[in-house]
């Protein structure tokens, strides 16, 4: 019988594992894809506090996971298709097993929010992207576009400058959402140019990106810039499919807990992205995973010992 299992290997899942085997629980972690989550595609991190010089987000990714390795624990790549989470015992369902536990720590994450644009779907993969640090060395010499005005955004920005010709950063008020440290960067690039209380209207392009529409809302002018590369980061939506109608959510999909990670059922803790908060950041994913497994650790003294 497993005391914890994990679901998701981003910051919050792994700081969660390495706190459970370290506090001696029987505990696995599943993760469907990669370890590290949405900092694994960062390209640079610089507000980790001990981390004075910059590390990138797959080397920061790395390491985490070999701490949580070194107290032993178990990382499987398989995708978690079904958790059962009413009875004392919980159930977590792969395609080819069934698990038992006493409490499962969901930290499913987030993902980048779509637009919502015609051809957005079509040309994803052809000009169309969610993660400059992932596809933004293909854009050498060429013109982008990011949409967005939030931290994402801004050092997607930046991040496309290094390749990129030209940058246009898209954003729908005349205000940044990003953080001033950043917001002072950016405005100073040369090669960035901020397009203010401007929408895109569609995607250009018969077989892949060729440019986009755009409005702007103050003067009602619409336009068409020519671009290689269109890339989107206007926020972030959850990963809750698997316990949706299970637990209790936000209207938009963040599942609730308060300060001790518990949802509305007992033996269920939610940490990292996924859980519904206003900020989100690397240094409170880790916080989440520890406190997280802290709670469950009581939980399971309180309700089995
Ligand atoms: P975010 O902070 O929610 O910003 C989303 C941005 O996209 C906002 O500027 C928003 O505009 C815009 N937007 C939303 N929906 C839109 C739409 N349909 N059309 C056009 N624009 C739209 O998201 P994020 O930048 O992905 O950041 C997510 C969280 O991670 C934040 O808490 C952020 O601080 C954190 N983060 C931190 C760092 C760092 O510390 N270095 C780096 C990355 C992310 P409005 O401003 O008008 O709402």
């Amino acid at each position: 019988m497993n005391d914890i299992i994990i679901i998701g290997g981003g910051i919050a899942g792994l700081t969660a594992g390495m706190y459970a085997k370290r506090g001696g629980m029987e505990t696995l972690l599943f993760e469907k894809m990669f370890v590290g989550g949405q900092a694994a595609t960062t390209y640079s991190i610089e507000n980790y506090p001990g981390f004075i010089e910059p590390i990138s987000g797959p080397d920061f990714a790395m390491r985490m996971e070999e701490h949580a390795r070194k107290f032993g624990l178990e990382i499987f790549y398989d995708e978690v298709k079904e958790v059962v989470v009413d009875g004392k015992i919980k159930k977590v369902i792969t395609d080819n097993k069934e698990y038992e536990t006493k409490t499962i720590i969901l930290a499913m994450g987030a993902s980048p929010k779509m637009l919502g644009l015609e051809k957005e779907e079509q040309f994803r993969g052809r000009g169309v992207s969610y993660c400059a640090t992932c596809d933004g060395t293909f854009y050498k010499d060429k013109v982008t576009a990011v949409v967005g005005g939030g931290d994402t955004a801004v050092e997607d920005a930046m991040f496309l400058a290094q390749y990129a010709s030209k940058v246009y950063l898209i954003h729908r008020r005349d205000q940044l959402r990003a953080s001033k440290i950043l917001q002072d960067r950016i405005l100073a690039h040369p090669k960035i140019e901020i397009l203010w209380d401007t929408v895109v209207e569609s995607i250009v392009g018969e077989e892949e990106v060729e440019g986009i529409t755009v409005k702007n809302l103050k003067t009602e002018e619409r336009s068409q810039l020519e671009l290689d590369g269109f890339f989107i980061a206007i926020g972030i939506q959850p990963n809750s499919e698997l316990v949706k109608g299970k637990i209790q959510m936000s209207d938009d999909g963040f599942v609730l807990a308060g300060e001790t990670m518990a949802t509305n059922v007992p033996g269920v803790f939610v940490v990292g992205d996924l859980r519904y908060k206003q900020i989100w950041q690397l240094v409170t994913a880790a916080s989440d995973g520890a406190v997280g497994t802290l709670s469950a650790q009581r939980y399971i003294m309180e309700n089995f010992e």
